[in-house]
């Protein structure tokens, strides 16, 4: 299994609280929780070429993860273009908290994505559908303290399975983790993952991340996307 860790990298620049808490930036930390015997992690960032997500990259990529918040517009249309048309040909995307409002996840539930939030908040997970491969060892709840409060409405298209609600000690609540099948592709978001905050330290979310990685793996990608005028093959009058 092939894997793209996709960061921005720009906060990472600002603010070397991120760098202590996750060496090398979110995208080398979210990498070095998700090296396995039979998983292969790449990262690539923005300031890459092409953000580091050539044509050659995404067709050797089972799945992407996007973490990305303040340089969403910096993301070329092409790119985009790019990386939407691998989805549909099965690749799976994983998109992580500020990740709601990039541009390609924008594009492939073609929504606004916005939402209500509040950083320094207290987060309970409800894991609400334990007959799931995303949700395989991870407890019926747990908290996050602190996370960044995201809360409802959350506009985006109705998913096609809700797995895990978010309760803020706001009161507010949040569809924490959703899924969605677009083409041949599998796509989830989740919630938890502000830059300064530990989250992705925590032993429950990292699981959340790799079931979703074997969960969104294609079992065949690279599919041809065609649509060709077809002859009949019977002739029956
Ligand atoms: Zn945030």
């Amino acid at each position: 299994m092939k894997i793209t860790v996709w960061n921005e990298n720009q906060h990472e620049k600002e603010t070397p609280l991120i760098c202590e808490l996750y060496p090398g930036g979110l995208h080398e930390y979210i990498a070095g929780f998700l090296k396995d015997a039979d998983v292969e992690v790449r990262t690539a960032t923005l300031d890459d070429d092409e953000c580091g997500l050539t044509e050659e990259v995404l067709a050797d990529t089972d799945v992407l993860i996007w973490w990305g918040h303040m340089a969403h517009d910096r993301v070329p249309d092409e790119i985009v273009d790019r990386v939407q048309k691998a989805i549909l040909s099965g690749m799976g995307l994983i998109v992580l908290h500020s990740g709601h409002h990039s541009k390609i996840f924008r594009r492939m539930l073609g929504t606004t994505c916005n939402l209500k939030w509040r950083d320094h908040a207290r987060e309970r997970i409800w894991t609400i559908k334990p007959n799931h491969p995303i949700t395989q060892g991870v407890p019926e709840t747990f908290v996050l303290d602190p996370e960044e409060m995201y809360g409802e409405p959350f506009d985006i298209a109705e998913p096609e399975e809700v797995l895990f609600l978010g309760w803020f000690n706001g009161g507010e609540v949040f569809r924490s983790g959703c899924t969605w099948k677009r083409g041949n592709g599998k796509i989830f978001y989740f919630q938890p993952g502000h830059e300064t905050n530990t989250s992705f330290q925590n032993p429950i979310v990292q699981k959340i991340i790799k079931n979703a990685v074997r969960w969104a793996c294609p079992i065949q990608k690279n599919i041809e996307l065609t649509c060709p005028e077809f002859q009949p093959l019977e002739n029956e009058s």
